[in-house]
């Protein structure tokens, strides 16, 4: 027996020390905010802060504590971080605390782990698992997709208040479900042929997300508040956050990320929610693998997909992104972005070229194409079938749920 693996494995960052959840319970984080620390700096997003700071000033002035504010300005960027740096020695803070969606709380994180702080995290939005994580995208100023950064650790408190979260616009729990779902679909991808028993459980879990998000989404955006709701915001915010941190560095993001992280450099669609990009980045994946390798299953997943996105609202075109006028060097732009040589496409089980990218993405829309493609999946040469054994492949579990 050999322990060597176990001593080249990086650590895991599976879960927050400490999940405090329900209604109005922002108003009793005072005590374990003090046992990390009496000098928190705050930082969110303008309107974020605005909204918040005279609930949770009230709260935290019933404990011994020196409290500095901070916004983050436009995006987790190296000059917001440089100016948080600065305020951090300033006001000699000792915990930070990351308020607002995915960028605030990326900021956040990104500054504690960089002045080896504690952090916590209180997302308003049920956008992204970013509460959850040890990682930080960065962007540049003009929020254009740069890098992302892994974290020693989880936050050490993550403070999850319904009440909170669902004064968020609508739309931002339709964008998490959009973000949650990719889990499937890129874990299933990028690790379904993995043996290790932890990213095992990681894609079987992505799974299961996924189902339980394709029959609870729809009720939930109906009754906001309710019971479905509030499950549906666990899957998004701490469920997804689970499969990240099981999955770790080798349960990677692959197509749907890439195509948002090219999407970003078009400054045109910078009126779109991170989940929703991705949501669309799913079926440019889906269609990349229907096109490229004549995959049936793709494109059944993808027309399941489709009718899916228009029962709850998430974009599945261009069009739907307000990209419908996209000059065509721009999508080129985008696509070559998303094909750079380090960049997560590079981990679907096929060459991809930025023209057939861009093929994809104008066509996420059409109706199935292949012809060949039924007998390619009857000859065994489907690569998820292959990776997985018949009884486990990817897009066929969809047929399960979505008959
Ligand atoms: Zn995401």
């Amino acid at each position: 027996m050999s322990t060597a693996c176990i001593a080249c494995q990086p650590p895991l960052t599976i879960a927050p020390a400490q999940v405090l959840r329900g209604r109005g319970v922002v108003n009793q984080v005072g005590n374990a905010i003090a046992h990390l620390g009496q000098h928190p700096l705050v930082i969110g997003g303008n309107q974020t802060l605005a909204a918040i700071r005279p609930q949770l000033q009230t709260v935290l002035e019933h404990e011994p504590l020196q409290i500095a504010w901070m916004t983050y300005g436009a995006d987790c960027s190296e000059t917001t971080l440089a100016t948080l740096h600065q305020a951090i020695d300033l006001h000699r803070a000792d915990v930070v605390i990351g308020i607002g969606g995915g960028k605030a709380i990326d900021t956040a994180k990104l500054v504690a782990h960089q002045h080896h702080l504690p952090i916590v995290t209180v997302p308003t939005s049920a956008a992204t698992c970013a509460a959850w994580t040890a990682l930080s995208n960065v962007y540049t100023d003009q929020g254009a997709f740069q890098y992302d950064v892994a974290l020693t650790r989880c936050p050490d408190l993550l403070v999850l208040d319904y009440d909170v979260v669902q004064t968020a616009p609508r739309r931002t729990l339709i964008a998490g479900i959009g973000d949650a779902i990719a889990k499937w679909y890129e874990a299933s991808v990028s690790s379904g042929h993995v043996q290790q028993t932890l990213i095992i459980a990681a894609v079987q879990q992505a799974r299961v997300l996924r189902d339980l998000l394709f029959q609870t989404s729809a009720i939930a955006l109906q009754e906001p508040g309710g019971e479905a709701w509030q499950e549906v915001v666990d899957a998004t915010v701490l469920m997804a956050g689970v499969i990240g941190g099981l999955g770790g560095a080798q349960c990677r993001t692959v197509a749907a990320h890439a195509v948002h992280n090219g999407l970003t450099h078009l400054l045109d669609s910078h009126g779109t929610l991170h989940g929703e990009k991705v949501a669309y980045g799913i079926l440019v994946q889906l269609r990349l693998e229907e096109i490229v390798q004549g995959n049936q299953l793709a494109a059944t997943a993808r027309q399941q997909l489709l009718k899916f996105y228009g029962d709850i609202g998430l974009p599945k075109s261009l069009n739907d992104l307000g990209l419908a006028d996209i000059a065509l060097t721009d999508l080129q732009r985008a696509a070559v972005i998303a094909c750079a040589e380090q960049s997560d496409i590079h981990r679907l089980p096929f060459a991809v070229e930025p023209a057939q990218l861009m093929a994809a993405m104008v066509s996420t829309t059409a109706a199935s194409t292949t012809a060949a493609s039924t007998r390619r999946e009857e000859a065994g040469v489907n690569d998820f079938s292959r990776s997985q054994g018949s009884a486990f492949t990817p897009h066929s579990l969809n047929d399960e749920v979505m008959a």
